[in-house]
């Protein structure tokens, strides 16, 4: 994935930087004719109409590869609010929401299963789990 991602902004870079250059080497053409150019008020067929041309197909092709690569569904994910559809339950330690997926940190404690955010949270709670269930640890002697 990375491979791609680095081919395919060498490949952006590299045409940008083609373009640029066809441009400017244009331009360097443009001293001789100027006087034409100064007073040109119509919409011209020009080196820019062949950037502009030339970057639509480009942005064409990264919004193509975006589309057929999951982007729509990525987009989906990041504009889903939390608990919207998934059953989200409250990380004890930090508070934070936290989704019971298999991956999730988790730990079974008195026939309750705790899922955390993390694996300091998932260590902060079994370092003392009374503290964060509402119940206040046994103190010794009491
Ligand atoms: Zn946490």
């Amino acid at each position: 994935m990375s491979l791609y991602l680095l081919a395919v902004s060498y490949a952006a870079m590299a045409l940008a930087g083609f373009l640029i250059g066809g441009a400017f080497q244009l331009l360097g053409l443009v001293p001789t004719n100027h006087h034409v150019a100064v007073f040109e008020t119509q919409p011209a067929w020009n080196y820019t109409t062949f950037l502009d041309l030339a970057f639509l197909v480009l942005m064409a092709l990264l919004a193509w590869r975006f589309v057929t690569t999951g982007g729509l569904e990525m987009l989906r994910v990041h504009a889903r609010r939390p608990g919207a559809d998934a059953k989200l339950v409250q990380d004890p330690v930090c508070g934070m929401s936290v989704d019971p997926a298999p991956a999730a940190e988790q730990i079974d404690y008195e026939g309750e299963t705790y899922y955390f955010c993390s694996e300091g949270c998932k260590e902060t709670f079994s370092k003392d789990p009374g503290r964060y269930i509402g119940r206040p640890k046994t103190a010794p002697g009491a």
